[in-house]
């Protein structure tokens, strides 16, 4: 509730303009309208494409537009400010309670490396608010063992064999037995995130259902 009123009188302050249509935004960072057209949760068909591991799988917005403009400037020109803007059309865009059976909201890693380059794992910055406002416990519970390609520079066969044994579950001992809540930033493929998948429920998930910004998948 105060949260509220201070972002309320911060908006006020500091007015922002929506990245999409450039009116006035409001306090979640986007107009009313851009929110209610960019903010639309749907699922991804995954035996189009070819995802055996994952239960389900839901992105929030189309890859595109402002959205891919504010993604690309967090991963590629370190501007983290945008975070939140994103988190917000999570909150748009999921019913609360949609997860109530999830244990862990796991993100999917990037290599050390890659990490260290960057300073931040964009995924984590746009989910884990979200997930804490959603009383959701994040679990940071899969490591990437190699440093790969990344996938959009490579076809799908490439796909495939870049991601094969490309992670592993560090903490076994909080994901056996668990629904797990899987997320990242972009859904191209999927099979990253199918990946991921198999590896937690080999080490003893029972549920693993896909959450990501975004989808780039046709
Ligand atoms: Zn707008």
């Amino acid at each position: 509730m105060l949260k509220d009123w201070l972002e309320a009188i911060l908006s006020l302050l500091f007015p922002q303009r929506c990245p999409a249509c450039r009116q006035w935004a409001d306090s979640h960072g986007w107009c009313q309208a851009c929110m209610g057209k960019l903010a639309k949760a749907s699922q991804v068909a995954l035996a189009i494409h070819n995802l055996t591991s994952l239960d389900e799988c839901l992105a929030v917005a189309d890859y595109s537009g402002p959205v891919q403009r504010l993604i690309r400037d967090m991963k590629f020109r370190r501007v983290t400010k945008y975070a939140e803007r994103h988190s917000r059309l999570l909150d748009h865009a999921i019913a609360p309670g949609r997860y109530h059976e999830i244990d862990a909201v796991v993100p999917v890693p990037l290599h050390a490396e890659r990490l260290k380059e960057r300073g931040f794992n964009q995924t984590a910055l746009i989910f884990k608010p979200w997930a804490v406002r959603q009383g959701l416990i994040w679990l940071d519970a899969l490591e990437r063992t190699r440093a790969t390609a990344p996938q959009w520079e490579l076809s799908l066969k490439e796909r495939r064999k870049n991601s094969k044994g490309a992670f592993k579950v560090t903490r076994p001992e909080l994901i056996i037995g668990k629904s797990i809540l899987l997320v990242d930033d972009i859904f191209t493929s999927g099979i990253t995130m199918n990946e991921c998948s198999v590896v937690l429920k080999q080490a003893g998930a029972i549920k693993v259902k896909g959450l990501a910004l975004a989808s780039g998948a046709r």
